[in-house]
């Protein structure tokens, strides 16, 4: 069976609760498409509000603790959020790597505090200007991959998303053949971890700039199972011509 398209919006630091009505149409726009998994990682604040309206969509989380509980101030855990309404979480997103100086050995805690309180999980990865400046960027991220990679990762409860970090929000992606090379690399890398079967059933999705324009040409690439979207995925008018091209 091939792998289901897998369409995310990630709001980011973006989100009121005037907001709810573009989440309302975005699931009215998911129930429409059921063949492709539609899903928004919210803010948490919205994220209770939003199960309400959500229709053929997914809630998320954008990012969880690795703890269950304790003296965290400002932290949510797992089960909280899954408790609020959230269904997925991400992990691993470059702009927490950065600002708040996640590691990989982190990310891999967080994924299984996830899966433990029953969320499925997009895990991020990808590279810098420099590194694919130098060249050789599939080896760096297969290598953080793998790093982050939790134990007993399986398709039914994870999935990864390939984001260079110089694309994300600057309206720049890379070429249709990085974006292959990138996306066959790390298939293989997640192969030689957890075997050929389990590696072809994960989605890898492709981060960084996908939009109504681009988005039918990235997702015809083989090995990229859908999209994770943050700019155009924050109203119900850019996200559609992305849902449409899934
Ligand atoms: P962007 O963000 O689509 O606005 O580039 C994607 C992301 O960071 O997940």
């Amino acid at each position: 069976m091939g792998r289901r398209k897998l369409v995310v919006g990630n709001w980011k630091m973006n989100g009121l609760r005037a907001q709810l009505p573009e989440v309302e149409a975005i699931g009215a726009l998911a129930a429409e498409r059921p063949v492709v998994e539609v899903g928004l990682c919210l803010p948490a604040t919205l994220i209770m509000a939003a199960s309400q309206v959500k229709g053929g969509a997914f809630v998320g989380a954008q990012d969880c603790h690795m703890k269950d509980n304790g003296a965290h101030t400002g932290c949510l855990s797992a089960a909280m959020l899954a408790e609020a309404g959230a269904s997925w979480t991400i992990v691993g997103h470059s702009e927490r790597r950065q600002d708040q100086g996640e590691t990989d050995a982190d990310i891999a805690a967080k994924a299984l505090a996830a899966r433990a309180a029953g969320l499925k999980v997009i895990l991020c990865v990808g590279e810098s200007l420099d590194v694919r400046d130098a060249g050789g960027a599939e080896d760096v991220v297969s290598a953080q991959l793998l790093a982050s990679l939790p134990e007993g990762a399986a398709a039914d409860w994870l999935a990864i998303a390939y984001e260079p970090i110089w694309a994300i929000g600057t309206g720049r992606i890379p070429t249709m053949e990085a974006v292959e090379a990138m996306h066959k690399a790390l298939r293989a890398a997640l192969a030689s971890r957890i075997g050929a079967g389990e590696a072809n059933a994960m989605r890898i999705l492709y981060g960084g700039s996908m939009n109504g324009e681009n988005a039918a040409e990235l997702m015809a690439i083989e090995d990229v199972d859908g999209g994770l979207v943050g700019g155009a995925s924050l109203t119900a008018t850019k996200f559609a011509p992305v849902i449409a091209a899934a």
